[in-house]
């Protein structure tokens, strides 16, 4: 059956995203906001909304029990979790089953698995998905360490198991830099996730970030619809997204698209999910899974007119995918850029109040976003506050159309990014697709 009324544990653009497939499924949405969110735009398009508590994400977004009673006082019959936030977070998932509500996501243990990175690579690997070589587990002492990185060469980078959103990271040359990148990884870790555990694996010298997009029902169909290519990042977080990638070719997609697909069958994966791969020297490396929807989902739905998140919905509802993989066309070309409430030069963030606001429009042109004329950024979140994303015929003309948006674009009396993506415009490496993960840190910001 069907859900009649959907709580939405979010905030932001993702958050309208969700309402907006709810609304064209005719369900009633629900949003939650903290005490700083109550102008935001999520609450004003929703059909309903409760305060869950004050700004910090702890005591609001990522308060369990406040979302629960959302919840029950709204008489919802499903929550979906967005992006980030409690997505990912394998009791929350739990718990909201055990009160008799669905959770739009993957089952529990699934997201378990794949949020511990250790435990993900063991998975890959049983699941015949080929990893970054490194660490067989956990890496405890210094000594450990050395065997390892001697075993797999250097360079190589120290990872937290509980790691997300590029934290967490340190790259070492050598013997000497490995007992400090070991100390700093493990005491980022310990800070932001709670957890201390580290692993290792060979640093890449230029790989390309390449992801693919899983589907999968409850009657074990599987379904891959193309990658994503988001080597352009800064601080190993993303910055601009395209698809498809202009390093592969149909064989290599169809290739990489399958072998996901049958391992997430076999794994019997249900809900969206996104293998993301480090691509070298035509070989694949996986790096971790993400089993929610993903902040750069658009792209994928702008080249193949799939609505991923209505999608995710009727699956959760019990509903089997529509569409066999042969049906699943790849059309034209498409680019998000993450428009962050940032300086451009230096990335510190810049909340405040948005004082013009005039969004790009025309053929091909999307704008996911929560902001509007005289709203005020509060400072307590995530920095991304507008996607645009754009579509083509060809990749040439999605450029072109991206450089006319973003010259459209205007956000008053804010630092964004948008003069950053124009600069990339310009960048002759970036027009010919000819980039790794490396290369915006390296090369364009720092020529
Ligand atoms: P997170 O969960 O924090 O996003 P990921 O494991 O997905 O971490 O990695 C994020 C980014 O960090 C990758 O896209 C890549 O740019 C970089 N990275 C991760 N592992 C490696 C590696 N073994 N070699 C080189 N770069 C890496």
């Amino acid at each position: 059956m069907m859900f009649k009324k959907i709580v939405i544990a979010n905030r932001g653009d993702v958050a309208i995203r969700v309402q907006r497939a709810c609304r064209e499924m005719g369900i009633q949405t629900v949003a939650v906001h903290s005490t700083a969110d109550s102008s935001a735009m999520h609450v004003r398009l929703a059909d309903e909304s409760v305060c869950i508590g004050p700004p910090a994400s702890k005591e609001s977004y990522l308060n369990i029990p406040a979302i629960l009673s959302a919840a029950a006082i709204s008489g919802a019959d499903a929550i979906h979790p967005g992006v980030g936030f409690l997505s990912e977070n394998p009791s929350f998932a739990q718990i909201v089953q055990d009160h008799g509500l669905t959770f739009i996501g993957p089952k529990p243990e699934h997201i378990k698995v794949m949020g511990d990175k250790i435990e993900a690579k063991k998975m890959a690997l049983q699941l015949g998905i080929p990893c970054v070589p490194g660490s067989d587990g956990a890496i405890t002492t210094k000594e450990e360490a050395v065997l390892v990185a001697k075993d797999i060469g250097f360079p190589v980078i120290v990872k937290a198991a509980a790691g997300g959103g590029g934290k967490g990271m340190q790259i070492a040359f050598s013997e000497t830099e490995l007992s400090n990148a070991i100390q700093l990884a493990q005491s980022e870790a310990e800070a932001a996730f709670g957890s201390g555990e580290v692993y290792i694996e060979r640093y890449l010298a230029n790989p390309r970030h390449i992801e693919i997009q899983i589907v999968g029902d409850k009657f074990g169909n599987v379904l891959h619809l193309g990658e994503r290519d988001c080597s352009l990042q800064r601080r190993h977080q993303k910055i601009l997204e395209e698809t498809p990638s202009p390093a592969l070719t149909k064989k290599v997609r169809e290739n990489i698209g399958n072998l996901a697909a049958s391992a997430m069958k076999k794994f019997g994966y249900e809900s969206l999910g996104t293998i993301e791969f480090l691509h070298e020297n035509g070989e694949f490396y996986f790096i971790e899974m993400n089993t929610r929807l993903q902040v750069e989902h658009p792209i994928t739905e702008m080249v193949t007119g799939f609505d991923l998140v209505k999608t995710q919905i009727e699956i959760s509802a019990g509903k089997p995918l529509k569409i066999r993989q042969n049906e699943v066309n790849i059309n034209g070309h498409s680019i998000e850029c993450r428009i962050n409430a940032e300086d451009p030069d230096n990335f510190m963030p810049s909340p405040g109040k948005i004082t013009d606001y005039h969004p790009p429009g025309g053929l091909g042109v999307r704008i996911d976003s929560g902001i509007y004329s005289g709203y005020e950024i509060p400072p307590y979140y995530d920095s991304l506050v507008s996607k645009l994303i754009v579509h083509g015929q060809s990749r040439k003309q999605c450029l072109a159309r991206l450089r006319r948006a973003l010259d459209e674009f205007v956000i008053g009396n804010i630092k964004t990014t948008i003069s950053l993506h124009k600069r990339l415009l310009d960048s002759k490496n970036f027009v010919e697709g000819d980039y790794d993960i490396h290369w915006l840190e390296d090369h364009f910001l720092k020529p």
